[in-house]
């Protein structure tokens, strides 16, 4: 019997690279993301490549509706979830102090209470059929000081390490995905300033996607891609705190745009 996948902000980026190494798997997949034109394009990119079934839900998961859509059909017993890939997000470049209290609070919606939704609905279904894989994509920003990204962030990967525990034993695997600087649509969307980052701090999503499968289907916790940052999450993970802090800060403000 073929095993769906569900991801959230599928069009792009490291989304879209999880949707295409599902359906290489043979995984029928469900895309959530805003943008419909985009999902019916992958999905029928996808349907004729790999053969597979695509469902494509439009969805802002920053609107009650539209996650109580996503709520449902993860929470659905007769057409269950087998992979959850909890990756839909995006960053600002304002500091907390010239933030608009909207964004910070999408960004809440989006980065903390999704996921979190969406796990507790599909948990029992995968409980009962004692099967599942859900991987949250989080940030190495988790381990830094970077206001309401890496705080939201935080908590994913928190919450993410307590499932992997309480369901040890079991055989659902819990992930939290902890990549760098990876090239998707992110710092574009986001107005990020990113041309002083060094060609080598850049990571490729695709490489991103297949370590955090491998390593979910190996029961790990954690997943970190790439030498420069498993370097530096080790600073910034077992560091003291008030050089963790400045980094954060560094990070912010190099993101920034130049006039603000
Ligand atoms: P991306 O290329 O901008 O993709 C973001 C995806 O999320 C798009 O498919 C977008 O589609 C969807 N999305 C955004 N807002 C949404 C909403 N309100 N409702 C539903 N879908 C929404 O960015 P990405 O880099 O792949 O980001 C994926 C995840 O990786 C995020 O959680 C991000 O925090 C994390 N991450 C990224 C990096 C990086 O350097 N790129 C590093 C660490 C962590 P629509 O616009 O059509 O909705």
């Amino acid at each position: 019997m073929s095993k769906t996948a569900l991801i959230t902000g599928a069009t792009s980026g490291i989304g879209a690279s999880f949707a295409r190494l599902l359906a290489s798997l043979g995984y029928d997949l469900v895309l959530v993301a805003r943008d419909e034109v985009r999902l019916n394009e992958k999905a029928r990119l996808l349907e004729g490549e790999f053969g597979v079934a695509c469902q494509i839900l439009r969805a802002d998961l920053t609107s009650a509706l539209g996650l109580k859509i996503i709520e449902d059909r993860v929470a659905s017993t007769q057409n269950p979830i087998d992979v959850l890939i909890n990756n839909a997000g995006f960053g600002t470049n304002k500091s907390f102090l010239l933030s608009d209290i909207e964004i910070e609070q999408q960004l809440l919606d989006l980065l903390v209470a999704t996921p979190m939704r969406l796990m507790h609905a599909v948990l029992p279904v995968m409980r009962s059929r004692n099967s599942g894989i859900i991987i949250n994509v989080s940030s190495v920003a988790a381990w830094i000081a970077g206001g309401t990204y890496s705080a939201a962030k935080s908590y994913l990967t928190v919450l993410s390490e307590s499932l992997h525990t309480e369901l040890r034993g079991t055989n659902i695997k819990v992930l939290a995905l902890g990549p760098g600087f990876t090239r998707t649509e992110f710092h574009q969307r986001g107005r990020m300033r990113m041309n002083g980052l060094p060609k080598f701090m850049w990571l490729d999503a695709d490489r991103v996607v297949l370590k955090a499968w491998t390593d979910a289907n190996k029961g790990k916790a954690i997943s970190i891609p790439g030498w420069q940052y498993l370097f530096l999450s080790s600073v910034t993970r077992f560091g003291p705190r008030p050089l963790v802090r400045k980094i954060g800060m560094n990070v912010r403000v190099h993101q920034r745009p130049k006039k603000e």
